[in-house]
């Protein structure tokens, strides 16, 4: 039985080595000239940056699936857990570091803001129950696997206090510290959204960075990609790379084959789709529906090397903006960059990355995913200026003056290359519970044969996510299939 999977990203990957290990011929084609999708490197002279994702969570998902492919993961990658996860930086200079110890974190937060030691107590618990739900029933079925899946009923039943509420609210309920209201703020920005409009059970996320922790891969996320793709050459998945599928063929409501931009036309039964929801109706013959109030968050990164180092930094530090709240009426109802972002910076410290005595940056600030919006060069030259303004501001100077190379990711050249209207990273956003827990499943309804895996899909985007969603799709092929 042949399969195609559309995108060489993580969970495309993921998807093909599975399928390839039930017996399927498989072939994954990919419009971009290099595997990884979001996942991804950038090299000029000596420097060497991730592109995409900088932080792992849930190491266990990545483990699976190197033990299902028959090798522990350590004989592929270095694998490391963070302590401290990450420093905070706010507008006013101070700063707060958050221990890989929950423990620890209580000790912290006793003597930075006595009063919220109760309030952060129950913020974990709601985020620990969720998960206890989610671990067996949505992290691990399709949304429709009734037999296994909880029903939303039921769910909603739960002696979750405050598990409904809007997340904004509820942590601003059970926290009083401003400084730490802002730290718990920022999680929905993980899955695209804003935390002004996400359920709190979105809770889940930083229960679960104390519950697995946060992790990096020695060298860069992008060793995961070129261990997968190594596999695959060895596996004998046939790898088709600057390669856009432009259709899907089926007859009497099962999928027949895909057709290239090239003109190629392969013949399958199984279609793993893993590009954007809103463009699988495109491949269909449908009219492409998207809505921009339902996007998820685009992202503005800048990459820079520099000759010499430039400033001691943990290896995750977020710079805050003034006005946290006015930074989503910017990106969600203005749908405009920012006119003070909060800027990540990510200063991975592996030799690989920098010539010795230099340095390499990466910063990011969210953006909105506006499909109508034109991303020019005066446009990225003012948004990126905004980036360094608030560096500035806070502390770290002279960045954009001293830098050797530079390289820019920003929203239009996000859609161009990942083939996502507006350039958002995670599908639709993940606004009011409907959203947030009821994505796109991993079946499509019709044709039969066609899978969907990936950011946009059941049970979400992140990198543990998109591996969860190949590995539902296996076991869907196998059940449909017998395979
Ligand atoms: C800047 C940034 C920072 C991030 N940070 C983190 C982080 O720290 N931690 C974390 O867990 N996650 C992070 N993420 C999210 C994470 O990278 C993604 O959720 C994950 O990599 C998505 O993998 P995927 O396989 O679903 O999709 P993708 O990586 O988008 O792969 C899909 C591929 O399919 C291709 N494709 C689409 N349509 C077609 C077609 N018709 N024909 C051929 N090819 C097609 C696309 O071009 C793409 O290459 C980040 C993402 C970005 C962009």
């Amino acid at each position: 039985m042949r399969a195609v999977v559309i995108g060489a990203g993580l969970s495309g990957l993921a998807a093909a080595l599975r399928l390839r290990r039930l017996g399927l011929t498989v072939t994954v084609c990919d419009n971009g000239e290099r595997p990884g999708g979001k996942m991804n490197r950038w090299r000029a002279a000596d420097f060497c940056l991730d592109t995409g994702p900088t932080l792992l969570t849930m190491p266990e998902v990545l483990r699976r699936l190197f033990h299902d492919l028959g090798e522990p993961l350590e004989q592929h990658l270095e694998i490391r857990r963070l302590d401290p996860h990450a420093e905070y930086v706010f507008p006013d200079g101070s700063r707060l570091a958050v221990p890989a110890s929950w423990e620890e974190w209580l000790k912290e937060i006793a003597s930075f803001a006595p009063a919220d030691v109760q309030g952060l107590r129950r913020l974990h618990e709601v985020g620990r129950r969720i998960y206890l739900v989610s671990r067996e029933t949505f992290f691990r079925n399709h949304p429709l696997a009734a037999s296994r899946s909880p029903s939303w009923s039921t769910l909603r039943q739960l002696p979750l206090r405050y598990a409904w509420g809007n997340y904004a609210r509820v942590v601003a309920r059970l926290l009083r510290n401003e400084r730490l209201r802002r730290v718990y703020l920022r999680y929905p920005t993980y899955v695209g959204s804003s935390p002004y409009l996400t359920p709190a059970t979105l809770l889940v996320i930083p229960f679960l960075e104390h519950h697995t922790g946060v992790w990096f891969v020695q060298g860069g996320m992008y060793r995961i990609v070129e261990s997968l793709v190594g596999w695959a050459g060895h596996s004998g998945v046939q790898l088709r790379l600057g390669e856009q599928v432009v259709g899907i063929e089926h007859e009497r409501a099962r999928v027949r084959a895909v057709r290239l931009a090239s003109g190629a036309r392969l013949q399958t039964e199984v279609i793993v789709y893993t590009g954007d929801s809103a463009s699988l109706p495109l491949l269909l013959g449908e009219p492409i529906r998207t809505r921009p109030a339902t996007r998820s968050l685009s992202g503005l990164v800048v990459l820079l090397g520099f000759e010499r180092k430039v400033a001691e930094l943990h290896r995750h530090t977020v710079f805050f903006s003034e006005d946290y709240r006015e930074e989503f009426e910017d990106l969600f109802s203005r749908r405009r960059f920012p006119r003070d972002p909060t800027v990540y910076v990510h200063a991975p410290a592996e030799s690989e990355c920098a010539p010795a005595g230099g340095q390499a940056l990466y910063l990011m600030a969210n953006a909105p995913a506006d499909p109508a919006a034109c991303w020019d060069e005066q446009s990225v030259r003012e948004a990126v200026d905004r980036i360094f303004a608030r560096l500035e501001r806070s502390g770290l100077a002279g960045l954009k003056q001293r830098a050797a190379v530079a390289e820019v990711w920003h929203p239009g050249r996000m859609a161009a290359r990942f083939l996502a209207p507006g350039g958002a990273i995670y599908g639709d956003n993940s606004h009011g519970w409907r959203r947030a827990f009821l994505r796109p499943p991993n079946r499509a309804r019709w044709p039969r044969g066609l899978y969907c895996a990936g950011g946009s899909y059941h049970p979400g985007g992140g990198i543990p996510m998109v591996l969860l969603s190949a590995e539902i799709v296996a076991r869907l092929v196998q059940q449909d299939f017998q395979a």
